[in-house]
């Protein structure tokens, strides 16, 4: 039934009946560990999945499915699986269909960490990485081997604002016989939804848009449940031939289409442990009841601050998909419409400390480095988070020493602008 809503009822409704215990209007927190039996009969049938129910909340909790279903609808997915970070959804999505010899292809416009985990972490596991210049799909298909699990982007890179062509990428990974995972953390839903243009598999950071309020962690993970990974058999025997760490079940007999997300839930979640925790499900779930009203309000602003900027004398370029001289403004109205969400970046002139200047200049817009919260907040890399980098790295990491990134927030428009105005006079005074 859910399905038959538009995005904007979905978002409010989906996931969460009134409960049969109290009526309770709003989602109710299960803040429990676990779940009483009536009796070994039922305990007997709830681990033989005979039962629908809950036994233990790192294998399951209402709070937590109730959500997981609310992201599922908004994605259009056959199943989702919430994690406790973005990162932690990142790392069980790729250990859930690669193991040791076998790589994926990725684009190298990537959030930080998650760079980290294909560059560092994960090749101490035995599963490498190969990098592409995310419009480079020649290179991309050059970089496919026998080993190769998944072709990896995102929909709006982070912080980069590249703009991927999903549907190009799609068509590619399916003629090599791979899924195509997409972290969709920066467009949301609301702006992009990769299943329609050929996704196989999508991941969010909660943390950002979703949940929307910068005050709780969590990621999820969806499967569009359309991927033919029997076809593919021998590539992917973690999903389709017995596997031991679930009493020799085989994923795509038991799940059917939702035998990616059945293992992520069965194996990456029940043996790494990365639970969400109840109440962040619910924060995250009311979040996600605004999502649609905050996404226009904050492409609204950030559209309005990036014309700002890219006037001001004190500026030097400003980069936004939804701006018309983006290079990826055609991929922005092909895949959102036009919009690009609420992460931006611009130069300052006079570089490095012309940056630090501005950022310690502005009053309302808070100094972080976090995005998509309703406040609008700043962060000047190379005074910050890439303080340690040399020059030259700097340029190598696509962060050069006059960038400012800005995620716009809800505030009203002319409160944004007056105390940019005001910070950006102090740098060329
Ligand atoms: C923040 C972010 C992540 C990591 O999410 P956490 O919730 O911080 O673990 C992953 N991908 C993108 C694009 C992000 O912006």
């Amino acid at each position: 039934m859910e399905r038959l809503w538009r995005f904007e009822t979905s978002a409010v409704h989906a996931g969460y009946d009134p409960d049969p215990h109290t009526r309770s209007v709003a989602m109710p927190i299960y803040q429990t560990a676990a779940f009483a039996f009536d009796d070994t009969q039922h305990s007997a049938d709830l681990f033989d999945g005979k039962a629908e129910g809950f036994i233990y909340s790192r294998l399951g909790n209402p709070t937590v499915q109730a959500l997981e279903q609310r992201v599922n609808t908004l994605e259009q997915g056959v199943g989702a699986l919430a994690l406790g970070s973005g990162q932690a959804a990142v790392a069980a999505t790729f250990m859930t269909i690669a193991g040791v010899g076998d790589n994926i292809v990725a684009a190298s416009s990537l959030y930080g960490t998650t760079y980290g985990l294909l560059a560092y972490t994960l090749p101490q596991y035995g599963i490498q990485a190969n990098f592409f210049e995310y419009r480079d799909l020649d290179r991309c298909e050059q970089l496919i081997d026998d080993n190769t699990k998944a072709i990896f982007c995102e929909s709006i890179a982070n912080p980069s604002g590249h703009v991927a062509d999903l549907a190009a990428m799609a068509e590619l990974a399916h003629r090599h016989g791979l899924p195509l995972i997409v972290d969709n953390t920066i467009a949301t839903p609301y702006l992009c939804r990769p299943f329609e243009h050929g996704a196989d598999i999508v991941v969010h950071s909660m943390t950002k848009y979703m949940g929307g309020h910068g005050a709780t962690l969590g990621g999820v993970v969806v499967d569009a449940g359309r991927f033919p990974w029997t076809n593919h058999s021998g590539r992917f025997p973690k999903l389709t031939r017995p596997d031991e760490s679930s009493h020799g079940k085989i994923f795509t007999e038991a799940y059917g289409d939702a035998a990616f997300i059945g293992r992520c839930t069965e194996v990456q979640l029940r043996t790494m442990g990365a639970v969400l925790p109840p109440t962040s499900a619910c924060m995250i779930a009311m979040g996600i009841e605004t999502l649609a009203v905050r996404m226009d309000r904050i492409c609204f602003n950030a559209g309005i601050v990036g014309r700002f900027l890219l006037e001001h004398p004190a500026v030097s370029w400003v980069s936004y998909p939804a701006l018309p001289n983006h290079p990826d403004h055609e991929r922005a109205k092909q895949y959102m419409g036009g919009r690009a969400s609420g992460v931006l970046s611009f130069g300052i002139k006079g570089g490095c400390e012309a940056g630090a200047r501005l950022q310690d200049a502005l009053t309302l817009i808070r100094r972080s480095t976090n995005i998509g919260d309703c406040k609008t907040l700043v962060c000047h890399p190379a005074s910050t988070t890439h303080r340690k980098l040399s020059p030259e790295d700097l340029r190598k990491s696509g962060v050069s020493e006059e960038l400012v990134r800005l995620s716009v927030g809800i505030e009203h428009i002319e409160d944004l602008l007056t105390d940019l105005d005001q910070a950006l006079y102090q740098c060329v005074a």
